[in-house]
């Protein structure tokens, strides 16, 4: 610990949280709060639930890292924020002063909140699930899959795009890693996706739908549209508008919602998730920063947009802390790589959303190839992201055909797409 640097407190120890670890441990007296004793890279999940990945390699021990970066661990989990006095409370009442606070605690996945989730379907969102899925995916005997996101909702006190499911990349790899895995095993199977959505995928363009919808016909998955689950039973899954489609293995992605600690500190939107401006600062007070999914302005919930958050919130309590730096421009776009079993995966770029030009997928062994690069470096530099060496290769893959936004020609792209 460091006597006299200012005290920053980082709520949750996932993508975004330890972005600014890396960023700030050097000028700042950092106490990083997370009640998991892993972090945990979900973007790893569907490998481990539809491929047999040992779960081990989709997270590491938090403390280490910590350590490692002269910063304080406190394995607990923040109960409530207390703005006025500048101080977390967590579970079992102990008590932490912070002079500027980030709050990096994720999305809580309401399993709940889906009728017989829990007891007949399946997930894929933690390290709980996953394991679980794969289980049942060595005991299935045949029959129809059923996968898609439930709805959720979100606040009004930012303005950021109301998508109907937080994000269906993990639906599409469901999908098509389900298909590659039965197919593999001879297990006779049929794939159904639903979508709360009008459209599957709507946080990405035209370019991108036309580049996936052959892919999903020739995997013989079949769309359901403007679909909103409502019930998961043994043998079925059932919709809000009453309609119901049989299923043998019904995957789920739950609602999400924001972090309790957000809303019980008053300090969330309608919908629990802490609303912050453009440089993550929270609208209810200065010494509070957000960054990743547990912020309004994550849309859709996507690691890659994490990461730019939290270089964006680094830099603005940096510049405050020490009055030089400039805070980067929020530029989010959607960047992933989707999975599609064996050796298949599409990278997805797309800007639409935010009213840019870029919207394109490129398939093939390449972008399997870097998808797998990136889990690795994460894995084995305990959270750090690929540096610019991937850039390139990922330059290569989207090859020259893609526009530039306009005033916006070298996008903030953080070393890689989750
Ligand atoms: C199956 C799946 C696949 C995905 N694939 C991709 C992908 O390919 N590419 C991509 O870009 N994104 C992907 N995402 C989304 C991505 O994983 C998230 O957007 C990203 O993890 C968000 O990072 P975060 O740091 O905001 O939150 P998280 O990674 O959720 O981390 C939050 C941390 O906060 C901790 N925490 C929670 N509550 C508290 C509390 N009260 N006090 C202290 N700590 C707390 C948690 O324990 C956790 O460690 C995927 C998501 C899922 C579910």
């Amino acid at each position: 610990m460091h006597e006299g640097r200012p005290r920053l407190v980082i709520l949750g120890g996932g993508f975004a949280g330890l972005r600014i670890l890396f960023h700030l441990h050097e000028t700042m007296d950092v106490t990083l709060v997370d009640p998991r004793s892993t972090s945990l890279s979900k973007p790893t999940l569907p490998e481990v639930a539809l491929a047999g990945k040992p779960v081990d390699h989709a997270r590491f021990p938090l403390a280490p890292v910590v350590r490692r970066h002269g910063a304080r661990y406190v394995g607990a989990e923040a109960t409530r924020i207390d703005p006025d006095l500048r101080l977390v409370v967590l579970a079992g009442g102990e008590t932490l002063a912070y002079d500027y606070l980030v709050v990096t605690a994720g999305a809580v996945k309401d399993y709940g909140a889906i009728s017989g989730l829990e007891e007949h379907g399946y997930s894929v969102c933690d390290d709980t699930h996953a394991p679980a899925l794969w289980r049942a995916i060595d005991e299935f005997g045949g029959g129809p899959v059923v996968t898609g996101a439930a709805r959720s909702t979100w606040g009004s006190r930012v303005d950021a795009p109301a998508l109907a499911a937080p994000c269906e990349g993990p639906v599409g790899e469901v999908a098509f890693m389900a298909h590659h895995e039965l197919r593999h095993r001879h297990v006779d199977h049929s794939i159904t996706v639903f979508t709360p959505g009008e459209v599957f995928f709507d946080d990405v363009g035209d370019a991108v739908h036309q580049a996936v919808g052959p892919l999903l016909e020739h995997a013989g998955v079949t769309v359901m549209k403007s679909k909103v689950i409502a019930e998961v039973a043994a043998d079925h899954v059932r919709f809000e508008d009453g309609t119901e489609v049989s299923s043998a293995l019904s995957i789920v992605i739950p609602p999400y919602r924001g972090p309790a600690v957000v809303s019980s500190s008053g300090l969330g939107d309608e919908a629990g998730f802490l609303a912050v401006d453009e440089t993550m600062r929270a609208l209810d007070d200065r010494r509070i920063f957000g960054a990743g999914d547990a912020t309004a302005r994550a849309m859709p919930k996507l690691g890659h947009i994490a990461v730019h958050q939290a270089d964006i919130a680094a830099a603005a309590v940096s510049a405050e802390v020490t009055g030089v730096g400039e805070v980067p421009a929020f530029r989010p776009e959607v960047f992933c790589i989707m999975n599609r079993g064996g050796a298949e995966a599409t990278l997805i770029l797309s800007d639409v959303l935010f009213g840019g030009r870029r919207d394109l997928a490129r398939g093939g062994s390449l972008a399997h190839l870097l998808k797998w690069g990136f889990d690795a470096w994460t894995f084995h530099t305990c959270g750090h992201l690929p540096p610019g060496g991937m850039q390139a290769a990922l330059e290569a893959v989207l090859g020259s055909s893609d526009h530039p936004r306009p005033g916006h020609s070298q996008p903030n792209r953080p070393g890689g797409a989750p």
